[in-house]
């Protein structure tokens, strides 16, 4: 007997090994080995068991299992494989992606200390004595909770808070107890505060629905469509104190952590240190720890972005997809191109859980699913509270911007209207542009020429901070020209409207009121998107200006307007999602206002008012913006109606990504049921020197895998290579964009 070993270590390729006889009964895929590669030592996970090898050598044997702690669960095993053969990656490269590197490094954290009482510390608290001031503080802070709290929480109450915890410990008042520190964005290692869960009736409603399904065990697809402030995080919360009962384990998926702090917070809140977090600041070593941490069962519940949904949470029973709609979920940059809810999907499957959709713009791929009965769908179709939904107002900007006695170009009459009347109430304000820097348009008037990065085909865009054009493709920067290169006239021009112009013009009218910008470049440290998420929350600003980063899951009580000030970009993006993403993205944006007592309203600027996906979001027709939708879809055979796989050719030489394009096109034309789109420059002609050609083809629905299958046997025969002529090959199928 032979077993493939892959070591996604170093590289991706497999080797076939000799099982010694002793070992034959213990290995199987997924477990972690050791062998010797080359004259080295090696960990290595087996793919694969087989009965003779094609490896003409001499084989090596086995040396022995590395560690059954280490070796990864039969569901998850089963889900690296599907990735593999659907999204065509070697299964070692696979495992790279889910596996940290560090996996099998001892990791010492560092450690914290944490202080509780111990059970009978009232009858020891005449001893603290009367002098002993900041053991009473530190004692009153105690008494409140019954979890541990951590002792560098408690400076405030004494200068050195661990000193005093152990003259507390001597007295027999507490304990102190030690406990790793892992990076953790929020900081909240402190202890949980025990909420009690109230549902609201319609949240209750759907929760019983929920719970019949989940205590069956089975695998069951629920998609929840719930409009924004409709609570659907209590209703996470109560369902995973369920599923937590039962004696199983919870994968939270949210877009990023950073952008959606409330849904990690709540539940470490709620659940305390059963909640491990998974988000790229950690480093290699936290997240190998945290790997072996999972493994061992130390954890209940994960919350993290995208990669959370490889981590090898044991005895898994439910996932929850936040936002499931959100592109995020796509890694569409390095191999595997695998979508998070759809492996989410495929896990489940695997571990016979329940996966929970959740969005109040679920996109159109699962609304489809759950009209088709692929998904059982409940609904929230109120907001928590009395809180009611805010008032749209759409406002035509042909007429501002071409009025020359207009106050502003940039913000309507009615959007200043709003502001000031909110500012004089002290309510807070969220104003989304959805383009960062300061105006991203350069144009020659003469000739009509616009500037454009040397090494992509995009415009550039102009930041005033740093008076120089950026590339927001490959962040080369440029000086700014005051000649034209075709014509070299002087007529120059920047237009378009990006975060620091609508900054500019929000201070010229409102010099005293604080502002806090959020885009990339204002979140760039560790730390940022949350301290000024912070700082919103607390007050200390009254305006929050910002890109799609601040369209989503956050929830102010003092929110009471929203401004858009153009909801018309990326309207015309040459995209088929474009219009979903708009209506998407407003409808959220929205959201934002209003969602506890104080009524909210948006206005949405637009010089496109008549379009179909604005006037579906300003209504908030959420039904009507998806029949309308559907039915465009389905004429032009798009996604749902069909699978769509994208193979994305780039290179420097434009002549060989072409022909190597054309090579691909006419092999999958022998291919029956597939429509076959290009090969065509992809809107994106070039980026960072490379060209890129693309073809798209539609499958359909009832095969999946014909694609894939008919791929692989040729790239294995070698009649379609991958890297020929310096041109690289991306398969990409479900792409969320075909940019
Ligand atoms: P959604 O994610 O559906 O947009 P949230 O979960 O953020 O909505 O809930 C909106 C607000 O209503 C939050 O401040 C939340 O704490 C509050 N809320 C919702 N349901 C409840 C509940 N059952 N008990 C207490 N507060 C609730
Ligand atoms: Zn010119
Ligand atoms: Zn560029």
């Amino acid at each position: 007997m032979f077993a493939s070993v892959s070591f996604p270590l170093q590289q991706f390729r497999s080797f076939d090994y000799k099982i010694p006889d002793h070992l034959i009964q213990m290995v199987k895929p997924g477990v972690c080995v050791n062998v010797n590669l080359g004259n080295s030592h090696r960990i290595g996970f087996v793919t694969a068991i087989r009965e003779s090898s094609v490896f003409k050598g001499e084989f090596k044997e086995l040396t022995s299992i590395r560690d059954d702690k280490l070796s990864i669960p039969e569901e998850l095993w089963q889900t690296f494989l599907w990735m593999s053969q659907y999204y065509l990656t070697p299964i070692g490269k696979v495992m790279k992606s889910a596996i940290p590197l560090s996996f099998s490094n001892e990791y010492k954290p560092k450690i914290e200390y944490y202080v509780q009482l111990t059970p009978n510390w009232k009858t020891m608290v005449d001893d603290i004595g009367i002098r002993a001031l900041a053991q009473k503080k530190v004692l009153n802070q105690l008494v409140d909770g019954d979890e541990p709290v951590r002792t560098s929480n408690l400076s405030e109450f004494a200068s050195n808070p661990l000193n005093v915890c152990r003259a507390m410990e001597k007295k027999g008042l507490v304990h102190l107890i030690k406990r790793p520190k892992v990076y953790d964005p929020f900081d909240l290692m402190a202890p949980g505060k025990k909420l009690e869960i109230k549902l609201s009736d319609e949240q209750q409603n759907v929760y019983e629905e929920l719970i019949v399904a989940q205590s069956a065990g089975r695998f069951s697809p629920f998609l929840l469509h719930g409009v924004t402030g409709s609570g659907k995080t209590e209703v996470y919360l109560k369902l995973a104190q369920k599923v937590i009962a039962d004696g199983k384990s919870v994968l939270v998926l949210v877009p990023e952590i950073s952008l959606t702090p409330q849904v990690a917070k709540k539940f470490r809140n709620t659940f305390g240190d059963k909640v491990a977090l998974w988000h790229s600041a950690m480093t290699r070593a936290e997240k190998g720890w945290t790997w072996q941490q999972l493994k061992e069962g130390k954890y209940t519940i994960i919350v993290g972005a995208r990669s959370a949904v490889l981590t090898p949470l044991a005895n898994l029973g439910l996932i929850i997809v936040d936002e499931e709609q959100e592109s995020s979920y796509k890694q569409e940059n390095s191999h595997p191109f695998y979508h998070a809810r759809d492996v989410a999907l495929i896990r489940a499957k695997q571990a016979q859980a329940m996966v929970l959709m959740a969005s109040a713009t679920p996109s159109l791929d699962s609304y489809y699913n759950g009209i088709n009965g692929k998904y059982s769908v409940v609904n929230l179709t109120k907001r928590y509270g009395n809180a009611t939904y805010p008032r749209v107002v759409l406002v035509d900007m042909k007429n501002v911007a071409f009025n020359d006695d207009a106050e502003s170009k940039i913000l309507s009459p009615e959007l200043l209207n709003e502001i000031r009347l909110k500012i004089d109430r002290d309510e807070q304000i969220i104003i989304l542009q959805n383009r960062r820097g300061y105006s991203h348009v350069h144009q020659c008037i003469d000739c009509g020429e616009i500037a454009s990065c040397e090494r992509c085909s995009v415009s550039l865009t102009y930041h005033k901070i740093s008076n120089n054009m950026i590339c927001h493709y490959c962040q080369n920067s440029y000086n700014l020209k005051d000649t034209c290169k075709l014509c070299n006239s002087e007529n120059l021009k920047l237009t378009g409207t990006g975060t620091q112009k609508v900054e500019e013009e929000l201070r010229k009218f409102f010099p005293d009121v604080n502002l806090i910008r959020m885009d990339q470049d204002t979140v760039r440290k560790r730390g940022a998107h949350h301290l000024i998420l912070e700082k919103f929350g607390n007050g200390e600003a009254q305006i929050l200006l910002g890109t799609q980063m601040i369209a989503k899951g956050l929830d102010f009580e003092n929110v009471t307007l929203v401004g858009i000030i153009n909801a018309d970009s990326g309207l015309f993006l040459p995209d088929f999602r474009a219009g979903e993403r708009i209506f998407q993205l407003i409808y959220q944006v929205s959201g934002r206002a209003g969602r506890h007592k104080k009524p909210g309203i948006a206005i949405v600027q637009t010089f496109n008012p008549n379009d179909s996906n604005i006037l579906c979001a300003s209504k908030m027709d959420i039904k009507k913006f998806y029949n309308q939708c559907l039915s465009d879809r389905q004429e032009l055979m798009y996604p749902p109606f069909s699978r769509l796989s994208r193979i994305l050719f780039s290179g420097l030489n434009k002549q060989h990504v072409n022909e190597t394009a054309y090579i691909y096109q006419q092999k999958l034309e022998s291919l029956p049921d597939l429509t076959i789109l290009g090969p065509a420059p992809a809107p994106i002609e070039r980026i960072k020197h490379y060209w890129r050609y693309h073809i798209l083809i539609k499958q359909p629905l009832d095969n999946p895998m014909i694609l894939q299958k008919y791929l692989h046997q040729q790239l294995h025969t070698n009649e379609l290579k991958l890297n020929t002529k310096g041109v690289k090959i991306k398969f990409i199928p479900d792409p969320v964009t075909v940019l």
